[in-house]
């Protein structure tokens, strides 16, 4: 159960010999999914030891060129070098609302006919995250209602205000939401959330209770209670070890801030979350005229969340990767670390580049529940508040 992130860019406005512009891709058990992804995105792939035809969804966190101008390109790419022949489910693609046009006119204006399905699903954001004047209609973003054969037909997810999130994917391994976010235009966040899976079966005890290898252990492991031949009733938390917590991943678009508590919520305790810090703190004005973030934005959303791992990316260009930097240039980038480490007490902070990949490993199970009775027929059951 790997999983693991990979930066493909880090850089702000515009890709550079040293920092691509904003892609994360995220792999999970063959799964790869990318979130943003700026121009050059797909020659970043190139360079990595990934593969862009694995790519399965695209989450992308709002509609600045630095995040977004690589899709088209990707998508085209991906289509060369697929097999016509062969059937795939569509690519899915999350964003804020324009991004269905925005796909769908680069692909009919370029005559570029993809071979595979795609469909745009498009996040309704509020007035409140952006200056007053800067959310466009979508009658505006969307003169078009004509559809190309290779585009499905979309969702378009509103806000759930209860929760303060979007609800984007729910399968089998794990719920990815979003959260709003102020930028000069609407931006996004992502919580991706594995769930809890279950613990294995513990031989021994299975062997202790006299339970015979076949059948009866696949209907265990699937929650079903048991009868064995002599009347004991054995139940899959006797003999299941402990649940094994799910891990969460929160990467946000560009911000100077969230907009609501839905990202709060969401980031709580995060194991790794991914924030952009365009400018160091003695910018702060400048990073919050242009609505983004700076170390110390960074870093006090990461300890509001109790997130227990922050890294910054989404660099100006003008701080180049440390092992990449001149002899004499003023903008240190490690500066950047250091001012986020003074607001979470010293708590590393990891400063990404491209190319950096970031292991997310396996929790530990949970601390061991009460022991429970096994009796003939029936299983006691501890008292509520035991847990
Ligand atoms: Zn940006
Ligand atoms: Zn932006």
């Amino acid at each position: 159960m790997s999983m693991e992130i990979t930066f493909l860019g880090t850089g702000s406005a515009y890709p550079s010999p040293t920092r691509g512009a904003s892609a994360v891709a995220f792999r999970y058990e063959g799964e790869c999914w990318l979130f943003d992804c700026g121009e050059g995105t797909q020659t970043q792939f190139m360079k990595s030891h990934l593969k862009a035809g694995r790519v399965s969804k695209i989450f992308v966190t709002h509609l600045h060129g630095d995040h977004v101008f690589g899709l088209p390109g990707l998508l085209c790419t991906i289509s060369l070098q697929s097999s016509p022949t062969v059937s795939r489910q569509p690519v899915e693609i999350y964003g804020p609302e324009g991004l269905r046009d925005f796909v769908w006119r680069a692909l009919a204006l370029s005559r570029s006919e993809l071979v595979f399905p795609y469909v745009v699903h498009e996040l309704v954001p509020t007035a409140d995250q952006c200056p007053e004047g800067e959310l466009k209609e979508p009658s505006y973003l969307n003169p078009s209602n004509d559809n190309p054969s290779k585009e499905a037909q979309g969702r378009t997810i509103r806000l759930d205000p209860e929760e303060g999130s979007y609800l984007l994917v729910e399968n089998e391994h794990f719920v990815v939401k979003a959260f709003r976010l102020f930028h000069r235009i609407p931006s996004f966040g992502f919580s991706l959330e594995e769930k809890e899976r279950p613990g294995r079966l513990n031989a021994q005890k299975l062997k202790d209770l006299g339970v015979q290898p076949g059948p009866a252990y696949g209907k265990l492991k699937n929650g079903t209670a048991i009868v064995l031949e002599n009347g004991l009733t054995v139940s899959p938390r006797d003999v299941m070890e402990e649940p094994v917590p799910g891990r969460k991943i929160c990467i946000l678009g560009d911000c100077s801030g969230p907009v609501g508590d839905g990202g709060v919520k969401l980031c709580r305790e995060a194991d790794l979350l991914v924030h952009e810090a365009t400018l160091d703190d003695s910018q702060m004005a400048k990073a919050r005229e242009h609505g983004h973030s700076t170390p110390l934005v960074a870093a006090e959303f990461a300890k509001l969340c109790g997130a227990k791992k922050l890294v910054l990316t989404h660099f100006s260009q003008r701080y180049k990767p440390t092992a990449l930097a001149g002899e004499g240039e003023t903008d240190d980038v490690q500066e950047l670390k250091r001012q986020a480490e003074s607001v979470l007490d010293f708590q590393e902070v990891t400063l990404a580049e491209d190319f950096m990949v970031i292991d997310i490993p396996v929790k530990k199970t949970k601390p061991g529940l009460p022991e429970r009775t096994v009796t003939c027929g029936c299983v006691t059951e501890p008292a509520l508040g035991d847990f």
